[in-house]
Formats: C-alpha cells, sequence, structure tokens
C-alpha cells in the first residue's frame, strides 16, 4: 500500500510540475522575474584564447545553453577533472521564466555529488505547502495522503534502470523558479576556474565530416566587450539548447514521436475569486486533487494576494462527448476548492457554475511528445535535456533529470573518451541509449 501511495504521489508531483506556471500558460504573474546571466568570458582574447585550446583539444568541452541542463553539465564535467575549458555558450542575456519547477527527490545525491545541496536548500522551497488528496475505491472519499515528506535519500546508484532510481521510498520536494534555478547554478558554474559563461551562439564547422572524426565550433560572440573565436576538434560538444535546438535543427537530427505516448490535452487557466482568497492566510499555497476512481486530477494554485486560483486538469473524454474549456476548468476549480475552502477560510460558490472565468484566462495544452531520433552524431556532439527530448514527456521532471540522470551520464560518457575509438563509439552510443531510456521513462512509468 504505502509502494502504492508513493507512486501515486510521484504521478501527482510530476503532473502537477508539468503545468504548475507554465510559461506558455495565461497565469497572470506580474512582471516576469528576471536576473541577468552572470557572464564571464575568458581572459585571453578570441585568437589566443582559440590558440591556447588548440593546444590540447582532449581537455575542451562546449556547452550550447545555460539551462539547467548545460550549467548542471558544465559542473559535473569540472568534476571529472578531464577537462582545463569548459566553455558554456548561451543565447539570451537574461534568464526570465518563472515558472516553478518541482523538483525530485531523486536529484538531490547528485546535487551533493557535485557539491550544490546545501545551497540549493537555501535557494529553493520545502514541499510544506503542498497537500494532496486521493479518492479511492475503498474510502470513495477524497482524503489528505501526504503533504511535507521528510527525509532525502542520501544516496543512490544512478546507473540502475531509470525506474529502479524512481523506486525511492522518500518523496520530498523542493520546488524553484527556472530562472532562479539557472542563476544558481549559472553562478556556481562560473565560480570554477575553468568554466567560462560566454553569451553568443555556437555555429558546428566540418558537418560535412564523417561521422567518427570530431567536428569543431565557432563561437559567435555577441558580447561587445569578447570577440568570436574557433575550437577546433574539442573533446565534447554537449548540445543543451532546450526544445527548439537550432543546432539539433542544423545537424537535421530527426524529431520522431516517442513509443508508447499519447496526445494529452489540459485545461489551464485561473478563477477569479473576486478577492475571497485575500482573507487567506497562507501564500504560495498548492493544492493537488485526484479522483483514482475516474482517473482524472486537478490541481491548483491559490494566489491569495490577486485573489486567483490557477487551476489545470485533464479533459474529459478526449474523443467522445467532450467537455467545453470553460466546463474542465470550472470542475477543476470546484474540486480543488471543495477541498481547500476550510483551510483557506473561504466561501464556496453555491454550484460550479457559479465559478467566474475572467475571459481570455483559459487555455487547452495539447502535448505532443517527441524525441530525437539520435542522440549522438557519433562524433564528439551528444544532445542533453529537452534538445534531446523535443517536448513534454520531460516536461514535468525533465529539470529533476537535468540534475541527477543527464549529468550522471555525461561524466560516465567522459570516463571512456579518451580510449580507442572503438571504446569512444561504444561510450557515445551507450550515452545515447541512456538518454533514450530516460525521455521514454515518463510514459512507461504511467503505464507502470
Ligand atoms: C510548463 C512547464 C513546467 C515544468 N515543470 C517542471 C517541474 O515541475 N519539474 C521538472 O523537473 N521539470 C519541469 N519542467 C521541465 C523543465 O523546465 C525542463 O525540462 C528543463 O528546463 C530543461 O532544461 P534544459 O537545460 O535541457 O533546457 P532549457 O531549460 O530550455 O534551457 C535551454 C537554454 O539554452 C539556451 N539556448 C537555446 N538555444 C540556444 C542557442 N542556439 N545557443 C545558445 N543558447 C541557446 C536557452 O536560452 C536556455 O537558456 C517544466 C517545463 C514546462 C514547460
Amino acid at each position: 500500500m504505502k509502494k502504492f501511495l508513493n507512486h501515486s504521489i510521484f504521478l501527482l508531483v510530476v503532473f502537477f510540475g508539468l503545468h504548475c506556471g507554465d510559461h506558455t500558460s495565461p497565469v497572470p504573474t506580474g512582471p516576469v522575474a528576471a536576473s541577468t546571466v552572470p557572464f564571464k568570458v575568458p581572459e585571453l582574447p578570441g585568437q589566443a584564447f582559440s590558440d591556447a585550446l588548440a593546444k590540447n583539444p582532449d581537455r575542451v568541452s562546449v556547452i550550447s545553453g545555460a539551462g539547467p541542463g548545460g550549467l548542471t553539465a558544465a559542473i559535473a564535467l569540472n568534476k571529472t577533472g578531464r577537462f582545463d575549458h569548459i566553455i558554456v555558450v548561451e543565447k539570451r542575456t537574461q534568464f526570465a521564466r518563472n515558472n516553478t519547477v518541482s523538483i525530485q527527490p531523486m536529484s538531490y545525491p547528485m546535487l551533493k555529488h557535485l557539491g550544490l545541496a546545501e545551497k540549493f536548500k537555501q535557494e529553493a522551497v520545502f514541499s510544506q505547502h503542498v497537500r494532496f488528496f486521493e479518492k479511492t475505491a475503498q474510502t470513495g472519499r477524497f482524503e489528505q495522503i501526504g503533504g511535507a515528506f521528510p527525509g532525502l535519500p542520501e544516496s543512490l546508484d544512478y546507473t540502475q534502470s531509470v525506474n529502479d532510481v524512481f523506486k525511492n521510498d522518500l518523496w520530498p520536494h523542493y520546488f524553484i523558479e527556472l530562472h532562479k534555478l539557472q542563476t544558481f547554478l549559472a553562478k556556481e558554474a562560473t565560480a570554477l576556474s575553468n568554466v567560462v559563461l560566454i553569451h553568443g551562439e555556437i555555429e558546428i564547422l566540418d558537418s560535412e565530416k564523417p561521422a567518427d572524426q570530431r567536428r569543431s565550433v565557432r563561437v559567435k560572440s555577441s558580447s561587445p566587450a569578447y570577440s568570436d573565436f574557433l575550437i577546433q576538434r574539442p573533446n565534447l560538444i554537449v548540445v543543451a539548447e532546450g526544445t527548439k535546438s537550432k543546432t539539433r535543427t542544423d545537424l537535421r537530427f530527426k524529431m520522431v514521436r516517442s513509443p508508447g505516448l499519447e496526445n494529452q490535452h489540459w485545461c489551464s487557466g485561473v478563477v477569479s475569486l473576486n478577492g475571497a482568497l485575500k482573507k487567506a492566510e497562507v501564500r504560495g499555497h498548492i493544492s493537488l486533487v485526484v479522483d483514482r476512481t475516474r482517473g482524472r486530477f486537478s490541481f491548483g494554485i491559490f494566489r491569495p494576494a490577486t485573489g486567483d486560483l490557477f487551476v489545470n486538469g485533464k479533459i474529459k473524454n478526449e474523443n467522445a462527448g467532450r467537455e467545453t474549456l470553460d466546463e474542465c476548468m470550472k470542475r477543476n476549480a470546484y474540486d480543488i476548492l471543495k477541498h481547500e475552502a476550510p483551510f483557506l477560510n473561504i466561501r464556496m460558490p453555491a454550484s460550479r457554475n457559479d465559478i467566474v472565468l475572467p475571459a481570455d484566462q483559459s487555455t487547452l495544452i495539447g502535448i505532443e511528445p517527441l524525441r530525437a531520433e539520435r542522440i549522438t552524431d557519433g562524433s564528439n556532439l551528444v544532445l542533453l535535456g529537452d534538445a534531446a527530448a523535443g517536448w513534454s514527456p520531460l516536461g514535468g521532471i525533465g529539470a529533476s533529470f537535468t540534475l541527477s540522470l543527464y549529468p550522471h551520464a555525461l561524466m560516465t560518457l567522459t570516463e571512456s573518451l579518451n580510449g580507442s575509438p572503438a571504446e569512444r563509439a561504444a561510450a557515445l552510443d551507450a550515452y545515447g541509449r541512456r538518454v533514450q531510456e530516460i525521455i521514454d521513462f515518463w510514459h512507461f512509468a504511467r503505464k507502470a
């Protein structure tokens, strides 16, 4: 039973994460919090830096994209001690995504290994305001099944199957806004003497080269204070550019539907509670409600300051007798309110039809899960994070993967990069298979 509950809690949090505070959603979040990327350019000017890199390309790595994937990769590559130069290139000048991501406990041992855990705890919010309600067939009633879960796994064998990594009996979670996570990681990465973080984009040269020959990279700097430079045949190029990766497109990596995936449709939006929630004392309160008997669930985030309830949930009966977007919103809002009204000391609407839906505040999110057919080009280039998973199979858990299984896979890869050509090829291949397992995990897990 405990395992079952844990599993359902896991699923809830994954679903919660998938849609929480979506930057594509119409949730009025006020001014977007943003922080300037802490760029750190090389001490040598462009040409001199290029010459320095050329002396030992085996100890050079380039990472395109300073999302959680690219930045954690930089810190992980530094940890291996195998690189003198780790060059992270980011095209934006600001980290501005203010959607909140839930971080899974399985990330914690890796954060510890990379020396990030204690500072991360200070940056992120522990899940003390999250409550989980579940309606089970046994009782027929919604019961609170969890809240803040104590304890964190101190160690974890990341070489296990992805499924086994998740078979962890402890379910505490941290929540952090994406821009905050990036800023935190960027500061940690740039504090390392061999890591630089440059504003610009990369261009892959020698793209016609045979797969087993290393490609070179031009870093096209966007900084007025730093010029372009060439990196000849670096040992490793990590493409961590997110879902719309340009480098992936330039190199014609094909995107395919991930096996076992299905279309999902979600309603998402804001319900106005006309100020009733302003009385509520709990700020940033989150609640998840699942009706296991009918296989649907909803979650909401209360914003007492604005009197809004951000609602999300799955559209019922996708094919036959499908409810409208408004009906979906009202159903989910009502479910959540039923549980929250006593806690928050607010008055329930008489019926779900009394719930007010402000115009243009609701939307339908269709999820089309994709992944790259190949994860590496067989030379010195690999995809990582959302660049490998074209879209949201990792939506609700992708950041957690970038803090755990991706850096582990990358560190494992580097162990054999300087071996024989056959060893190198085998390591790249193993990395590709592991990343595909990570991407596919979400949907296979749902079926379990
Ligand atoms: C609505 C929503 C909710 C989510 N909730 C959760 C959650 O609760 N828990 C969780 O674990 N995950 C969650 N995720 C997923 C998580 O945000 C992503 O999986 C994670 O951010 C992926 O990290 P990444 O570094 O691979 O890519 P990204 O975060 O997309 O970072 C890519 C970076 O590369 C840069 N870039 C792009 N192209 C270039 C280029 N050509 N040159 C240089 N730089 C470039 C971008 O500017 C960006 O900084 C959520 C995602 C969404 C959309």
